[in-house]
């Protein structure tokens, strides 16, 4: 086969029942990784790949890892029931996210493979099961985590580790899960292409300016559609949101502080539940920070804490967005990819 053609989902040997849901989702031909990460998983190969949000990487950890539990189920012996892949997402909203692509892909071999959330999940067990793992999701590569981490990892076990930026963090995690990897460099830009995104940058001379932009934007219906509008801390983010208000433009504010279950409302743009076209974010690098300043609906006791685990522009697949605003600048060039990725 050439170099250049795409190995179809078709030729990597994969069940049927996978391939029937595969079929249903749409998807005509493989993305970039996961015509190489797929055959290589399926070898049995640890992988370390870089793969930008909204790339599709996703499906490629899920597809093998679906494909070696079927075949496990089809041909090894009768064993007990057992967990027997681990996917660890840095926040709720992902856990949430990639649980749902999961169960898409497990539509026609639903019985034989369960997919739970255990980030969402009430039972007492397994939050605090999460809370320890969490140690690690949190990055914190402190020898004490590390050794709890590795404690609950089988002696053999196949892993992969994809992520939209390399850093020290990923590097961490790569001598602790991974053997021996196949580092996957892709031959992509780390933001979508000017097919699907295009990227503008405005000049304001005063933060009323940039206020006053917003407004004529939104106004003059020159943002259209659904717009996520990303802000560098929750007080700037409820601020925004009243200055909006004032002119009757609807809006609402997402981030670590409201419940879980208001958070997926607020997210699930696709469904039409997004009754708001403005949805005012943080990103949660900045949710783990300590906030400055009082908070809504904070009792005379004080904090009501802000939901670490949560994130909004980490890799969330937003469907419908037809625009990202970066409000304040991003704190760094991952913030930027990150955000831009929707
Ligand atoms: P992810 O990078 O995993 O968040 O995926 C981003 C989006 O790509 C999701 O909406 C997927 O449904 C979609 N997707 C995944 N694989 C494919 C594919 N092979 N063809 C088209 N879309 C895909």
């Amino acid at each position: 086969m050439a170099d250049s053609e795409v190995l179809g989902f078709q030729h990597m040997g994969l069940d049927q029942r996978l391939l029937q849901a595969i079929a249903e989702q749409g998807w005509a031909r493989p993305t970039l990784i996961q015509e190489k990460a797929i055959p290589l998983a399926l070898e049995g190969k640890d992988l370390l790949a870089r793969a930008r949000t909204g790339s599709g990487k996703t499906a490629a950890y899920a597809i093998p890892l679906l494909q070696h539990l079927l075949h496990r189920k089809a041909t090894g012996p009768v064993v007990e029931q057992a967990i027997r892949g681990l996917v660890l997402v840095p926040t709720k909203e992902l856990a949430r996210q990639a649980q749902t692509m999961i169960r898409q892909l497990t539509a026609y071999c639903s019985r034989d493979v369960r997919v739970v959330d255990v980030s969402a999940s009430e039972d007492f067990a397994f939050q605090r099961w999460v809370k320890e793992i969490h140690l690690v999701m949190k990055l914190r590569m402190e020898p004490d985590s590390s050794m709890l981490f590795c404690s609950h990892l089988p002696r053999i076990y196949q892993a992969f580790l994809m992520s939209a930026t390399f850093n020290e963090d990923v590097q961490a995690l790569k001598e602790l899960v991974l053997h021996n990897p196949v580092t996957l460099k892709l031959q992509e830009s780390q933001l979508p292409g000017p097919d699907q995104l295009q990227q503008f940058q405005v000049v304001c001379e005063t933060e009323e300016d940039k206020f006053l932009l917003l407004y004529a934007l939104l106004k003059l219906s020159l943002l259209r559609g659904k717009s996520l509008l990303f802000v560098n801390t929750l007080e700037r983010g409820y601020r925004l949101r009243l200055f909006l208000e004032q002119f009757s433009i609807p809006a609402c504010v997402l981030n670590g502080e409201l419940p879980l279950r208001s958070r997926h409302y607020r997210t699930d743009l696709t469904s039409g539940l997004g009754f708001y076209d403005c949805v005012i974010a943080t990103d949660e690098e900045v949710l783990g920070a300590p906030f400055k300043g009082k908070r809504r609906g904070q009792g005379s006791k004080g904090e009501r804490a802000s939901d670490t685990e949560s994130g909004v522009a980490r890799g969330i697949d937003f469907h419908n967005v037809t625009a990202v605003l970066n409000f304040d600048l991003p704190p760094s060039p991952e913030a930027y990819i990150h955000r831009a990725g929707r």
